[in-house]
Protein backbone atom coordinates (compact mmCIF):
# COMPACT_ATOMS: atom_id res chain seq x y z
CA UNK A 1 0.00 0.00 0.00
CA UNK A 2 1.27 4.11 -0.80
CA UNK A 3 2.06 6.47 1.96
CA UNK A 4 -1.03 8.12 0.64
CA UNK A 5 -3.54 5.50 0.49
CA UNK A 6 -2.29 4.87 4.18
CA UNK A 7 -2.53 8.29 5.46
CA UNK A 8 -6.30 8.38 3.73
CA UNK A 9 -7.61 6.02 6.52
CA UNK A 10 -6.61 7.02 9.49
CA UNK A 11 -8.92 9.24 11.53
CA UNK A 12 -8.62 12.92 12.79
CA UNK A 13 -7.69 11.55 16.94
CA UNK A 14 -5.24 9.27 14.91
CA UNK A 15 -3.71 11.84 13.23
CA UNK A 16 -3.44 13.68 17.03
CA UNK A 17 -1.02 10.34 17.87
CA UNK A 18 1.12 10.62 14.53
CA UNK A 19 1.79 14.36 15.47
CA UNK A 20 3.31 13.41 18.35
CA UNK A 21 5.65 10.25 16.80
CA UNK A 22 6.78 12.74 14.69
CA UNK A 23 7.60 15.05 16.91
CA UNK A 24 9.39 12.27 18.99
CA UNK A 25 10.28 10.21 16.39
CA UNK A 26 10.44 7.32 18.82
CA UNK A 27 7.28 7.18 22.09
CA UNK A 28 5.91 5.67 24.20
CA UNK A 29 1.78 5.51 25.02
CA UNK A 30 2.40 7.29 28.53
CA UNK A 31 4.28 9.93 26.36
CA UNK A 32 1.51 10.24 24.20
CA UNK A 33 -0.90 10.44 26.64
CA UNK A 34 1.13 13.28 28.62
CA UNK A 35 1.40 15.28 26.07
CA UNK A 36 -2.07 15.00 24.36
CA UNK A 37 -3.09 15.52 27.58
CA UNK A 38 -3.32 19.53 27.10
CA UNK A 39 -5.72 19.22 24.40
CA UNK A 40 -7.60 16.12 24.76
CA UNK A 41 -8.95 13.86 27.90
CA UNK A 42 -7.96 10.75 26.56
CA UNK A 43 -7.37 7.94 28.72
CA UNK A 44 -4.12 5.87 28.24
CA UNK A 45 -6.26 2.86 27.48
CA UNK A 46 -7.52 5.56 24.22
CA UNK A 47 -4.32 5.87 23.80
CA UNK A 48 -3.02 2.42 23.38
CA UNK A 49 -6.26 1.78 21.13
CA UNK A 50 -5.38 4.31 18.87
CA UNK A 51 -1.74 3.24 18.80
CA UNK A 52 -2.32 -0.13 18.06
CA UNK A 53 -4.85 0.57 15.33
CA UNK A 54 -2.00 2.87 13.58
CA UNK A 55 0.71 -0.20 13.87
CA UNK A 56 -2.17 -2.00 12.33
CA UNK A 57 -2.60 0.37 9.56
CA UNK A 58 1.25 0.28 9.17
CA UNK A 59 1.91 4.09 9.73
CA UNK A 60 3.51 3.08 13.44
CA UNK A 61 6.10 0.68 14.16
CA UNK A 62 6.56 -1.10 17.52
CA UNK A 63 9.04 -2.89 19.35
CA UNK A 64 8.78 -4.00 23.03
CA UNK A 65 11.29 -3.69 25.85
CA UNK A 66 10.81 -6.05 28.43
CA UNK A 67 6.74 -4.73 29.03
CA UNK A 68 7.61 -1.98 27.60
CA UNK A 69 6.62 -0.76 24.22
CA UNK A 70 8.10 2.00 22.38
CA UNK A 71 6.27 2.85 18.71
CA UNK A 72 7.80 5.15 15.79
CA UNK A 73 6.41 6.51 12.44
CA UNK A 74 6.80 4.36 9.71
CA UNK A 75 5.51 7.06 7.38
CA UNK A 76 6.90 10.60 6.60
CA UNK A 77 5.36 13.22 8.05
CA UNK A 78 5.84 15.70 5.20
CA UNK A 79 4.45 12.69 2.94
CA UNK A 80 1.15 12.38 5.00
CA UNK A 81 0.92 16.16 4.89
CA UNK A 82 0.96 15.97 1.33
CA UNK A 83 -1.64 13.24 1.42
CA UNK A 84 -3.78 15.36 3.63
CA UNK A 85 -3.78 18.26 1.00
CA UNK A 86 -4.46 15.65 -1.99
CA UNK A 87 -7.16 14.59 -0.12
CA UNK A 88 -8.80 17.56 0.61
CA UNK A 89 -9.01 18.84 -3.00
CA UNK A 90 -10.38 15.88 -4.39
CA UNK A 91 -13.52 16.85 -2.14
CA UNK A 92 -14.28 19.91 -4.65
CA UNK A 93 -14.81 20.24 -8.28
CA UNK A 94 -11.32 21.05 -9.93
CA UNK A 95 -12.81 24.51 -10.97
CA UNK A 96 -12.89 25.44 -7.34
CA UNK A 97 -9.72 24.68 -6.60
CA UNK A 98 -8.62 28.15 -7.25
CA UNK A 99 -11.00 29.64 -4.93
CA UNK A 100 -9.96 26.51 -2.11
CA UNK A 101 -6.52 27.85 -2.48
CA UNK A 102 -7.50 31.30 -2.11
CA UNK A 103 -8.86 30.84 1.60
CA UNK A 104 -6.22 28.81 2.99
CA UNK A 105 -3.79 31.24 2.02
CA UNK A 106 -6.53 34.55 2.94
CA UNK A 107 -6.44 32.44 7.25
CA UNK A 108 -3.09 31.55 7.09
CA UNK A 109 -0.54 33.48 8.49
CA UNK A 110 2.57 33.66 6.96
CA UNK A 111 6.29 34.79 6.95
CA UNK A 112 8.27 36.59 4.16
CA UNK A 113 9.24 33.86 3.25
CA UNK A 114 6.37 31.73 2.55
CA UNK A 115 5.40 34.49 0.65
CA UNK A 116 8.51 34.55 -1.56
CA UNK A 117 8.17 30.40 -2.07
CA UNK A 118 4.24 30.93 -2.97
CA UNK A 119 5.20 33.92 -5.56
CA UNK A 120 7.68 31.98 -7.35
CA UNK A 121 5.35 28.68 -7.11
CA UNK A 122 2.67 31.41 -8.74
CA UNK A 123 5.05 32.32 -10.87
CA UNK A 124 6.25 28.80 -12.06
CA UNK A 125 2.59 28.07 -12.20
CA UNK A 126 1.65 30.88 -14.88
CA UNK A 127 3.77 28.70 -17.40
CA UNK A 128 1.60 25.39 -17.49
CA UNK A 129 -1.48 27.62 -16.55
CA UNK A 130 -5.50 27.20 -18.90
CA UNK A 131 -7.68 29.62 -19.61
CA UNK A 132 -10.32 27.65 -18.19
CA UNK A 133 -9.58 24.65 -15.64
CA UNK A 134 -12.25 21.44 -16.90
CA UNK A 135 -14.64 20.57 -14.41
CA UNK A 136 -13.70 16.73 -13.22
CA UNK A 137 -16.89 15.81 -11.18
CA UNK A 138 -19.67 13.40 -12.64
CA UNK A 139 -22.66 14.56 -13.58
CA UNK A 140 -25.08 16.01 -10.64
CA UNK A 141 -21.98 17.17 -8.06
CA UNK A 142 -21.63 20.49 -9.07
CA UNK A 143 -23.28 23.04 -11.46
CA UNK A 144 -20.78 22.99 -14.22
CA UNK A 145 -23.37 20.26 -15.90
CA UNK A 146 -25.87 22.72 -15.64
CA UNK A 147 -25.05 25.55 -17.60
CA UNK A 148 -24.07 23.61 -20.90
ZN1 LIG B 1 -17.44 20.19 -11.42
Amino acid sequence: MSDNKKTLTITDAEWEVMRVAWATQETTSKEVTDILNEKTEWKSTTVKTLLSRLVDKGMLGTTRNGNKFTYFPLVEERKSIEALSKELLTKVCSKKVGNVLESIIDDSLLSFDDIDQLERLLKEKRKSAVKEVPCNCIKGQCQCHLVS
